[in-house]
């Protein structure tokens, strides 16, 4: 009866939500007056959002209040979720940019990396997290020529960027993440390696090297290679490749950085290669981008995806693809772009970046072990799935309203009669936006069966993994006692009484071996546009060669990138998911 009332009244529906889920958006999303109190509920924060999406439609003639339905009860039942800066922003009217990457370019003047320095304070203030290369930086010990004086390196500028990020943290919101990437033949590159390697410096950055496949070559051949110092085109120096590499898997074992882009694999995918070469990612390296280009990320919620008889409900997913198209194109018009740089670029682009969350949630749902060949299979025929039926989307997008005006000398150009978007679909970590929907984070394992989250202000909230607490009160084996002896080892590997068949699906990524991980990463990234934001877990006793072995798998398996945590190595991450020793 109430909800009749309410239906005519025309008040929404409140979506059903975890604990975590209201106390992160409470904090964090829903609008707040000037003395910090709640000003709309979780349904007005989706209805904000859904209608200022849907406007786009009005310039093209279609159903603005269709459209605003289909976007607010996807976003409502938790099928879909933008990026969190569209969640923050939309419809707010602070003229805060809604996509959550970005890349800058950082120009060898004084005048460029500060111009830089400010963007990348606008765009944070957005809750946006930008990606930098570099290697455009003359090295460390150069001349500067104006002031008679030595230039002191990228990893020098990059402390500046860091410290700034440390000052603005997006308006309380979220502390800042940055990606800052340097060519592997940069002469600054074994400072670069080693720049994070102590704790509590360069916090607000994942470091990446840029590896070209030249580099990988002279690794695999135990060969030299050139550095080249950017300002004057000319090798001043060369290194060994393998020391290099070595070094690179020491850092990474001690510290987590840095991980490795791809650079060669990342171009031979740029689909525009006449507007630029990319460079550099967006801070947790799904989202390759030209200078100045953002992009704007969503996820399906797969664990929404599940009939009743537990098979994937794949006429579901094709209209919850077609409708997040829609509305991730939306936001490209809606959005009101921190510079003109970046409004041009991404116009002429219109990437959007659509991908999947809950992954790990489905496998468990389907009795499929996470680090199984079934898994594999499966994973490979969603992310196929989400690239045709995405493509298909955006080609009849395009004959709606037009194609992207780059569309013309894009790889696309003999492939397709027209695309809206340059690209399509990314698998975002989704860190925010899963905890929100209450499920797994993008294609990552579970993080753990029952933990400690850590969210933003020091406040830390219990979590058993509902689908555990289920089966274990279902067959008869749920007690308190044990699922605090849970939460204390995050894994149930080695607990006896709970059955081997419930253990074996409830894997965790540090139950998983790193194997499993990189395979499953490939799995994707064979049909995913951008790229796969995936962390392959090591244990802690693990050795740098573990290391080596799979940065060059995820190299041969054609990954775009590759990032590993051995368990213990680092202290603070950027991302807030963190297990409690
Ligand atoms: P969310 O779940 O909040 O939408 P994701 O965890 O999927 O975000 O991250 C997607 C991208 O959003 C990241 O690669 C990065 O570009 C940006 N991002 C994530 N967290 C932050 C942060 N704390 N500050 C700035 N940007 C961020």
């Amino acid at each position: 009866e109430i909800r009749g009332i309410k239906k005519e009244l025309g008040i929404d529906e409140e979506p059903k939500l975890t604990v975590n889920s209201l106390e992160v958006l409470r904090k964090r999303y829903l609008l707040k007056n000037d003395k910090g109190e709640n000003i709309e509920t979780p349904a007005q924060m989706f209805r904000r959002v859904a209608s200022a999406i849907a406007s786009a439609d009005r310039k093209y003639g279609s159903d603005v209040k269709r459209a605003e339905e289909s976007f607010f009860r996807s976003m409502s039942k938790l099928e879909f979720l933008p990026n969190s800066p569209t969640l923050f922003n939309a419809g707010t009217g602070t003229n805060f940019a809604m996509s959550a990457c970005y890349v800058l370019p950082v120009e060898d003047s004084l005048e460029g990396i500060f111009t830089t320095l400010k963007n990348m304070a606008l765009i944070e203030q957005t809750g946006g997290g930008v990606g930098f290369d570099f290697s455009r930086l003359r090295p460390s010990g150069d001349i500067v020529r104006s002031t008679k004086g030595v230039a002191s390196g990228p990893v020098s500028f990059m402390r500046i960027f860091d410290t700034a990020t440390d000052v603005i943290k997006s308006g309380g919101k979220r502390r800042g993440a940055m990606m800052a990437v340097l060519r592997v033949d940069h002469p600054d590159i074994l400072e670069f390696i080693t720049s994070k390697s102590k704790q509590n410096i360069l916090t607000n950055f994942n470091i990446s090297v840029a590896a070209t496949d030249k580099f990988m070559n002279a690794v695999e051949k135990g060969e030299d290679y050139d550095l080249i110092n950017p300002r004057t085109g000319k090798i001043v120096k060369k290194l060994n490749a393998s020391e290099v590499w070595d070094k690179m898997m020491e850092n990474a074992w001690q510290s987590g950085d840095p991980g490795v882009v791809f650079i060669d694999e990342i171009n031979r995918h740029n689909p525009t290669p006449r507007a630029g070469k990319i460079e550099a990612t967006n801070p947790c390296g799904e989202q390759p981008l030209l200078p100045y280009e953002s992009c704007n990320l969503g996820s399906i919620n797969l664990s929404r995806m599940i009939t009743r008889t537990g098979e994937l409900n794949w006429e579901k997913i094709r209209d919850a693809i077609h409708n997040s198209v829609h509305f991730l194109d939306n936001v490209i018009d809606v959005n009101p772009y921190p510079l003109e740089e970046i409004d041009i670029i991404t116009r002429l682009n219109r990437k959007i970046g659509l991908g999947v969350m809950g992954f790990a949630d489905l496998l468990i749902r389907m009795n499929i072990p996470y680090d199984s060949n079934d898994a594999l299979d499966l994973g490979e025929k969603i992310a196929a799935f989400f690239e045709k039926e995405a493509v298909n989307a955006s080609e009849e997008l395009a004959m709606q309203r037009g194609i992207f005006p780059n569309f013309s000398g894009s790889i696309w150009s003999d492939k397709s009669e027209g695309r809206r978007n340059a690209t399509v679909t990314t698998i975002a970590p989704t860190g925010t936006i899963s905890i929100i929907a209450g499920c797994s984070s993008g294609i990552e394992p579970l993080f753990a069966v029952a933990f400690m989250r850590h969210v933003l202000g020091g406040a830390r909230l219990f979590e058993i993994n509902p689908l555990f607490e289920r089966i274990a009160k279902d067959r008869g084996f749920y007690s308190v006692v044990l699922m605090e002896k849970i939460a204390k080892y995050g894994t149930i590997q080695n607990i006896k009484e709970i059955p081997e068949d419930v253990r074996r699906i409830f894997v965790t990524a540090h139950d998983i071996s790193p194997q499993w991980h990189v395979k499953m990463q490939a799995a994707f990234q064979k049909h995913t546009e951008n790229a796969v934001s995936k962390t392959v877990n090591l244990p802690q006793n693990s050795t740098p060669e573990d290391i080596e072995k799979i940065y060059m798998m995820a190299y041969k398996l054609k990954c775009k990138g590759v990032t590993v945590y051995r368990y213990g190595s680092k202290g603070e991450q950027v991302l807030n998911l963190g297990l409690d020793k």
